[in-house]
């Protein structure tokens, strides 16, 4: 209930925030012919409770279940580094007022814990009640892994979550987010049953997935590959000449026709590891960030299709 009320009051105070700044943009406008930014963020007649998400890729999951009713953004921009993200004074000016936060945790976002301290605005971990694979290796040994989002079954649990968050949130349109999410978890049954087919085709020699990030631990799992990475998590960005020589060892012993990296960080070391074997360079996977819109992957399920996909293609490549 409070939090209702904290969300109506918030709401006045938009509103007349929003009534100031449609009058400063009128007046922009009479003096500026085309300014279609400051158009497109002041919408006084926007009334809609304002959910955040720290990255894209939950906002695009957090739109899937909000229909209309709210208006669903994103914290870090597309492409951004999410794990050592450092927020803006205009991410906490945008957070301050916003109706709900979703965040996935997991130790994913080091920086969110910080960033919601000083706010007076309920969040919601959206990863809650996924069963989660620890991490093998590195200073993050036994933590358990944050990319839970990589399989689309924990993102039903995901789905649920968002739900329920939103029903409270706004309890006239719960009915509509149920019946969102229902629609959105059989679409990502879906896909979870594509991928599983389309990666059983792989043969016992094929089935070893080498990335930059070891991102993958959750689609490996669902799919019966190894997984094999250059560092464990993002926020370390760079790999001990150790773990490089184990994974050119493991790719020259295996002979891993193909080797790939993540689009948020530099594919420079994966580089390394493909001068120093047979392996072809598989390409780009999206998983801490989708695409902008007219890229390869702006919605979480082309995102897992995409990643699949260029899976397949690199692992099926014969010789090199
Ligand atoms: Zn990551």
């Amino acid at each position: 209930m409070g939090r209702i009320t904290n969300a109506m009051r918030r709401k006045s105070i938009r509103t007349a925030l929003t009534a100031a700044l449609a009058a400063t943009a009128l007046t922009f406008l009479a003096a500026c012919t085309s300014t279609p930014d400051a158009a497109a963020t002041v919408d006084p007649s926007d009334q809609r409770p304002v959910v955040l998400t720290t990255f894209t890729v939950l906002a695009d999951m957090a739109q899937n279940v909000a229909g209309e009713h709210l208006r669903v953004e994103s914290i870090t921009k597309v492409g951004a580094e999410i794990h050592g993200y450092q927020p803006t004074p205009g991410d906490i000016a945008k957070a301050a007022e916003a109706d709900l936060i979703l965040d996935n945790g997991l130790n994913l976002e080091a920086w969110f814990s910080q960033f919601v301290d000083g706010l007076d605005v309920p969040h919601v971990v959206v990863s809650d009640g996924v069963e989660t694979i620890s991490i093998a290796e590195d200073a993050y040994e036994g933590l358990p892994n944050p990319h839970a989002w990589m399989s689309p079954l924990n993102a039903q649990i995901y789905v649920d979550n968002m739900a329920t968050a939103f029903g409270e949130l706004d309890p006239g349109n719960a009915a509509e987010y149920a019946a969102n999410a229902a629609a959105y978890k059989t679409e990502l049954q879906a896909v979870s049953d594509e991928l599983t087919d389309e990666l059983a085709t792989l043969a016992p020699n094929q089935r070893a997935l080498i990335t930059c990030e070891g991102a993958f631990s959750y689609l490996a799992r669902d799919a019966g590959l190894s997984e094999h990475y250059l560092w464990a998590v993002n926020a370390e960005q760079q790999s001990t000449p150790r773990q490089v020589a184990a994974v050119i060892d493991f790719v020259r012993d295996n002979e891993v026709p193909a080797v790939f990296c993540e689009s948020t960080v530099s594919d420079r070391t994966m580089q390394q590891v493909v001068e120093a074997s047979d392996a072809a360079f598989g390409g780009t996977l999206y998983v801490d960030s989708l695409s902008e819109a007219g890229g390869p992957v702006p919605t979480y399920l082309e995102l897992l299709r995409h990643d699949t996909e260029l899976i397949i293609d690199g692992l099926t490549r014969a010789g090199s």
